[in-house]
């Protein structure tokens, strides 16, 4: 399957790709996990990145577009992948379009994740992040262990720079702005499924999963 996962920040969009991409046995494609990772490796592509990613603005569409193309073109894609945080923009989104017919493709779905705002707020402030194995956290909902570290592989839990209240406030901004017309884009192609990402993490799972069942 060729999907895409759409919503704004904070709407479980990584956390739904993750199992998702295991159940369906399709690599899962985030531009944010490739962003950071460059970042953290200070690679060129990480150091252009790194200034849009810290006032929480969109990296320009051309950079952007071609770490997507390189990386659909690898032979792991052939039977499918999930896009999470790509497109963000219209322009991104006729960008794929080109990339998946130089590769006779096309997509299946696109889901749309959808939260009220104030939800999303909350969500990310409370989010922390292990720095070695990625395990998402949640102050209130699931916490890290008391001492502050990974339950998973005792790592160190943080906050991405990007999750402070006023660099969230800005993120959903740039979402409104730039990324939320692509549901329309996708209406109007038949694409779009709607799913409700206000509930716990395995119920917005099997509503996805229930949902993908009938594409
Ligand atoms: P995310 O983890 O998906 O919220 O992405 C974190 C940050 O990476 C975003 O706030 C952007 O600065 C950058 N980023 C991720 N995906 C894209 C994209 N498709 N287009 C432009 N910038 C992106």
């Amino acid at each position: 399957m060729r999907l895409i996962l759409l919503g704004p920040p904070g709407a479980g969009k990584g956390t739904q790709a993750e199992r998702l991409s295991k159940e369906l046995r399709i690599p899962h494609i985030s531009t944010g996990d490739m962003f950071r990772e460059a970042v953290a490796s200070g690679s060129p592509l990480g150091l252009q990145a790194k200034g849009f990613m810290d006032a929480g603005q969109l990296v320009p569409d051309d950079v952007t577009v071609g770490i997507v193309r390189e990386r659909l073109s690898r032979s792991d894609c052939r039977k499918g992948f999930l896009l999470d945080g790509f497109p963000r923009t219209v322009p991104q989104a006729e960008a794929l379009e080109e990339i998946l017919a130089d590769l006779s493709e096309s997509l299946d779905a696109v889901i749309s994740i959808e939260v009220p705002e104030d939800v999303i707020v909350r969500r990310l402030s409370q989010r922390r992040v292990c720095g070695d194995c990625g395990t998402i956290y949640h102050l209130e909902t699931k916490p890290p262990a008391p001492n502050g570290k990974c339950n998973v592989c005792g790592g160190d839990i943080f906050q991405r720079a990007d999750d402070s209240e006023e660099t969230v406030r800005k993120r959903l901004e740039v979402y409104r702005l730039q990324t939320e017309p692509l549901i329309r884009y996708y209406e109007k192609k038949g694409l779009l499924r709607r799913v409700s990402g206000d509930s716990d993490i395995e119920t917005v799972f099997e509503e996805t999963f229930r949902v993908l069942e009938r594409v």
